[in-house]
């Protein structure tokens, strides 16, 4: 492993190529922006994927020199190709650390590291949200006050459909009365994911410089502390032992 994290920008990338107020808002397309901001951190070390790339830009070889993978994504989560979706977990599972952003809650690498719908309710509206900071301990928060607040954003509330987090880390309040789980840690294998809500595509979210530290927090705290290859061994016994599988027979092999 490097001595800087090696963070790699993902997005989906289409409603900027597609919808005018968002191409207003985000020229250079989301991950750009998101990309520029963590860059201001010397300590990290910052590239782009996107949708459209050949294997969507996370190929073997680009997975083996990213210690964090943040996951932007919307309209096109079913035509994330479950190839890559197998290879994302299975490096998560081994050690990689992932940020999954706003509506990526939906993605399919996401649903699958969580096991569950991680369904919520939504509307856009452009209301007030205030993100609650619940662990001024954390690493993800350093840095943060009490509270930030963000003027205009998409509505998410609860219930949200996922397991319960490791750690909750942020509380969202909205102007129209909903709550929500914001920013939520889990660890999957050797990796550490975290959840953060905003970033809807028609408000400039990902220039605010609290959001923008907060993913550079949660990127330092994602890195890998290990990367360790999945493996079943048949074990030899530490101490002498008596063998007595004669007496009940061997079953075999596990089969992958
Ligand atoms: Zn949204």
């Amino acid at each position: 492993m490097s001595d800087k994290t090696r963070v790699t920008v993902w997005n989906e990338n289409w409603h900027e190529k597609h919808n005018e107020a968002v191409k207003k808002v985000y020229p250079t397309g989301i991950h750009n922006t998101i990309a520029k901001g963590l860059s201001q951190a010397a300590d990290l070390e910052v590239r782009t994927a996107t949708l459209d790339q050949p294997e969507h830009g996370l190929t073997a070889e680009v997975l083996a020199k990213t210690d964090v993978l943040t996951w932007w994504g919307h309209c096109k989560h079913g035509d994330v190709s479950d190839a890559v979706v197998d290879r994302v977990q299975k490096r998560v599972l081994e050690g990689m650390g992932l940020i999954v952003l706003h509506s990526g809650h939906y993605s399919k690498i996401f649903r699958r590291l969580m096991g569950t719908n991680c369904s919520l309710k939504w509307r856009e509206a452009g209301e007030k949200e205030r993100l609650w900071n619940i662990e001024p301990g954390h690493p993800i928060t350093a840095g943060l006050g009490e509270y930030f607040e963000l003027p205009n954003t998409e509505m998410y509330g609860e219930r949200f459909d996922i397991p319960t987090p490791d750690k909750l880390i942020f509380i969202s309040w909205f102007e129209g009365g909903e709550v929500f789980r914001s920013g939520c840690c889990w660890e999957r294998g050797h990796g550490r994911v975290f959840y953060f809500r905003p970033g809807h595509e028609t408000y400039p979210i990902y220039y605010n410089a609290d959001v923008i530290r907060v993913l550079t927090n949660a990127s330092r705290w994602a890195k890998p502390r290990v990367m360790l290859a999945d493996n079943c061994p048949n074990s030899k016994p530490i101490e002498v032992i008596k063998d007595r599988s004669a007496e009940f027979g061997i079953a075999g092999i596990i089969q992958k």
